[in-house]
């Protein structure tokens, strides 16, 4: 999942118009984006999972470290902290709440593939609804994450003056098409 949850931070930024928007896009992902290093150097793994051709949500993901639930409270603490040390302590709240975001989203999508403890410590039982066992049910949640955060933000343009609402309008509309275009793009199988 990658979409929804920039199609969640859309939402949030309905609401919280003086978090920047960059800020929230980075917060959403902020899991994945430190998931990139660890996975090149081999500390996180990802494989496909058993009889799953190659495609949208094939993958268990061994994302032990930035995807673990307390890794992930841990990450969004420190985001929120950085947060609140730029701008307020609201948008440190807000910020460390939509890092935290992530991990939900996850949970609902990931096969039983997210620990509970930091490096998969103490074999603990492991976390994930696994709604990407039903690809088409999953990219449908995904694309309606997307077209909700991409219809708020642009409602809540409208409260905005001249300028900076059609501005505003033009970020709406690029949330719509980057998030159909990254969902597109994660159905054909080519993000993973
Ligand atoms: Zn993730």
């Amino acid at each position: 999942m990658i979409a929804g949850h920039f199609g969640f931070a859309a939402s949030v930024k309905a609401r919280e118009s003086a978090v920047p928007l960059w800020a929230l896009m980075l917060a959403t992902v902020f899991l994945d984006v430190l998931f990139v290093p660890l996975f090149l150097s081999g500390i996180e793994t990802a494989a496909p999972a058993e009889g799953m051709a190659p495609g949208y949500g094939h993958l268990v993901i061994h994302a032990d470290y930035t995807h673990s639930l307390v890794g992930a409270v841990l990450l969004s603490a420190l985001f929120g902290w950085a947060g609140a040390m730029l701008w307020t302590r609201r948008a440190g709240v807000v910020l460390a709440l939509v890092v935290f975001s992530h991990w939900v989203l996850d949970l609902i999508v990931h096969r039983m593939d997210m620990p509970i403890l930091p490096g998969d410590w103490g074999n603990l039982p492991r976390l994930g609804l696994g709604l990407w066992q039903w690809p088409w049910i999953a990219a449908a949640i995904e694309a309606l994450l997307v077209v909700v955060g991409a219809w708020l933000y642009w409602r809540a343009a409208a409260g905005l003056p001249g300028t900076s609402q059609s501005r505003a309008r033009v970020v709406g509309l690029l949330v719509l098409l980057g998030g159909a275009a990254t969902l597109a793009l994660d159905f054909t199988g080519v993000l993973g």
